[in-house]
């Protein structure tokens, strides 16, 4: 893949270029050219300069030309799909949900922006505003840079792109280097639909390149990053010279609290569903398995039982459940945090083996609440780490304790039980008899304390990406 800066596909000024490696196979698949600062520069300009253009085409134009956008991506799911199991290594039946996710991301969008309605002041409120009337409006930022993670390139592209573009700003798509086609196809069927060439480019190299980049530019008006929390923490020292706005969806190390009066198997069937999926990968995914010493052990027999149950291979093929990570690297820092989890007292009850880019399910009970893995240690990989507790209170303390906040989730048969839980857990969101791996469109999805800034959603992102203006009619009442 090239840059696609305005019109054009280009090669990078240095002509320097990735493999893009296939985890599954370990193959090539294709390559990606890794772009430096002038190429960065030069697409930020371009869509400067295209923002303005873009915003003059009228709101219903740009909805029809999104809602054109949506039947390509439809028709063509499949290029997509394929890329998203080559390069990233995702189970095609996830891929296969994901697209489609996408889609109906992007038209509850539209809907959402053609109904985004401004507001007006109570008419004669105070002395000052007597028999004056105040509307308000929305403009666009400008340039919105949308820096992707590999986990889930598709859907949070949605997420990002639509309302940037439907407020009527310009965007710079800057994917993960391990998975770089799926964005490149979707900018390519937006040029296709209508987008003004220059209002959607994409870019690609080295995070790195593009932080340090980020740290000089004043181009780029709203960053809206999807990542981890130490590349986030720079992004927001990076803007705040040219006061851009930071909007970050961060890591997660979320707690799966079971309580003894819950129905065991949809517990069993929640944790293991919610975080197998994408093989570990997800940031909302919990990572931390709390559960009432009463029933400790019955549910930790089961969860193994499930687990080792879920076929892992060729994630081309629809019978797989548990796909490889998305690197042979990232699979060898995961087997190292196990190792770690299981030196420092953790007790292994499956699992535990990295083979290439593939990691078994792995399920580590003894887990103390002094652990690293029990605080902030992400594995971003099948890995279940089991905490007993016997308290409520000590079930909301070690919730609690890490710095991370993105999504709960509490399994009780009693609501009030649950709905105590929910109140006390400091996290975005809360799941009640399910996983925290949940995302609906219109939900405000994001992070409290380390876990993020900002919340993504139909309701939420058309706001963030727009700046109000007042404009106020003076004098013009009569009463
Ligand atoms: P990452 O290293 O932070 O990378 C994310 C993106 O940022 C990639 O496009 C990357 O490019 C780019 N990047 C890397 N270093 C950068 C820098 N210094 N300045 C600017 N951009 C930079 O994240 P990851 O490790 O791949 O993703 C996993 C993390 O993301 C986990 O912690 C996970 O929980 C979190 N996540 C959060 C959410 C959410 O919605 N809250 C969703 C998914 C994932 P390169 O690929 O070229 O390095
Ligand atoms: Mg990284």
């Amino acid at each position: 893949m090239k840059l696609l800066i305005g019109k054009e596909e280009i090669p990078s000024v240095t002509g320097r270029e990735a493999d893009v490696v296939s985890p599954a196979s370990g193959k090539v698949v294709w390559k990606v050219a890794l772009g430096n600062e002038e190429d960065f520069e030069k697409a930020a300009r371009t869509a400067a300069e295209a923002a303005p253009i873009w915003n003059a085409v009228p709101l219903y134009r740009r909805i029809e030309i999104i809602y054109r956008f949506v039947s390509i991506l439809r028709e063509r799911s499949e290029e997509i799909v394929e890329a998203m199991v080559s390069e990233g290594g995702k189970a095609i039946n996830e891929a296969r949900a994901e697209v489609d996710c996408a889609g109906n991301v992007f038209c509850g969008f539209a809907e959402a922006a053609r109904n985004a309605f401004g507001n007006t002041m109570p008419l004669n409120a105070d002395p000052r505003t007597e028999n004056d009337i105040l509307l308000t409006i929305r403009d666009p930022l400008g340039v919105v840079a949308a820096v992707l993670p590999f986990n889930f390139p598709v859907e949070l592209f949605a997420h990002k792109v639509a309302p940037a573009l439907l407020m009527g700003n310009a965007v710079l798509v800057k994917p993960a280097t391990y998975t770089p086609r799926s964005a490149y196809l979707m900018v390519k069927m937006l040029l296709e639909a209508g987008v003004t060439p220059g209002a959607i480019n994409y870019v690609t190299g080295s995070g790195r390149e593009f932080g340090l980049w980020m740290s000089k530019t004043n181009l780029v008006d709203a960053v809206s990053f999807t990542g981890s929390t130490a590349v986030g923490v720079e992004l927001m020292q990076n803007g705040a010279r040219s006061l851009r706005r930071t909007y970050l969806e961060l890591g997660g190390n979320d707690p799966f609290v079971v309580f003894a009066d819950c129905d065991l198997d949809l517990a069993v069937a929640e944790a293991s569903g919610g975080r197998l999926w994408n093989a570990g990968q997800t940031c909302c995914a919990c990572k931390r398995f709390i559960v009432d010493n009463k029933i400790r052990k019955e549910f930790t027999e089961k969860l193994v039982r499930a687990v080792t149950e879920a076929s892992m291979g060729d994630p081309a093929l629809e019978t797989t459940v548990v796909g490889p990570l998305v690197s042979e690297k990232e699979a060898k820092n995961a087997e190292k945090q196990i190792e770690e989890v299981i030196s420092a007292g953790g007790r292994l009850l499956c699992g535990g083996h990295r083979k290439g880019a593939f990691i078994e399910p792995t399920v580590i009970d003894n887990i103390t609440p002094e652990m690293a893995v029990a605080n902030d240690m992400e594995i971003f990989a099948p890995v279940f780490p089991i905490i007993g507790f016997d308290t409520f209170e000590e079930a909301v303390a070690i919730s609690n304790q890490t710095s991370y906040g993105l999504a709960a989730a509490v399994i009780s048969e009693n609501m009030k039980t649950a709905l105590r839980f929910a109140d006390r857990v400091k996290a975005g969101m809360c799941v009640i008899n399910g996983s925290g791996n949940y995302r609906s469109m219109q939900q405000p999805f994001g992070g409290y304390k380390h876990s993020g800034i900002g919340r993504e959603g139909t309701a939420d992102t058309l706001k963030e990406f727009s700046q109000q203006k007042a404009v106020i009619l003076k004098k013009v009442l009569d009463r």
